[in-house]
């Protein structure tokens, strides 16, 4: 399955769905991206997937 991720830019918070307006915040998601991976949030409520420039690196762990 692979939904389209709107590219979200974060003002001072980012809880309130931009699509649908939903106000209690996000569902997490990670996917594999070039060397890194990329964190994603899914509103519950419209199932929308928003990027807000949030990227996690490999490896995990202790160094
Ligand atoms: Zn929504």
């Amino acid at each position: 399955m692979d939904h389209k991720v709107t590219v979200v830019t974060v003002e001072d918070e980012f809880r309130i769905c931009p699509a649908c307006g939903y106000e209690d915040g996000f569902h997490s998601m990670f996917k594999r991206d070039n060397g890194g991976v990329k964190w994603l949030f899914i509103c519950p409520a419209c199932h929308n997937i928003f990027d807000i420039g949030q990227r996690l690196k490999e490896p995990f762990g202790d160094p």
